[in-house]
């Protein structure tokens, strides 16, 4: 495999990945979405309200920082395919090979990300 491929291969794979948390963290809204409209129903003082919401926020923050996640996959794809994958964005440099390892959506390195 040619190495951009198998970078493409890489990204692709995170990207998969990424979706199906978004998939994942939506279900886990939806089914609290219903949860907290059935709590309201019948009883806007139930004690299990708080956590319900403080829950419902936290998941909100995930699926914001997983749904981010995605846009970045996104975007190192096209990046890849324009042969910009692993240049930053900031400094124009290649992005250190050890940096796109352990980041492979980065689109900064390390110096820029600062
Ligand atoms: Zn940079």
């Amino acid at each position: 495999m040619a190495p951009d491929e198998r970078q493409r291969a890489l990204l692709v794979e995170q990207q998969e990945r990424i979706r199906a948390r978004v998939a994942e963290l939506e279900a886990e809204m939806d089914a609290l979405t219903r949860a907290r409209r059935g709590e309201f129903d019948d009883d806007e003082h139930d004690p299990e309200g708080a956590t319900l919401s403080s829950q419902w926020s936290m998941l909100a923050g995930l699926l914001e920082s997983a749904r981010d996640d995605e846009r970045h996959a996104a975007g190192a794809v096209e990046r890849l395919e324009a042969g910009e994958y692993g240049i930053c964005v900031a400094c124009q440099r290649p992005i250190p090979p050890a940096q796109l390892e352990a980041r492979p959506l980065r689109e900064r390195c390390v110096a820029c990300s600062a």
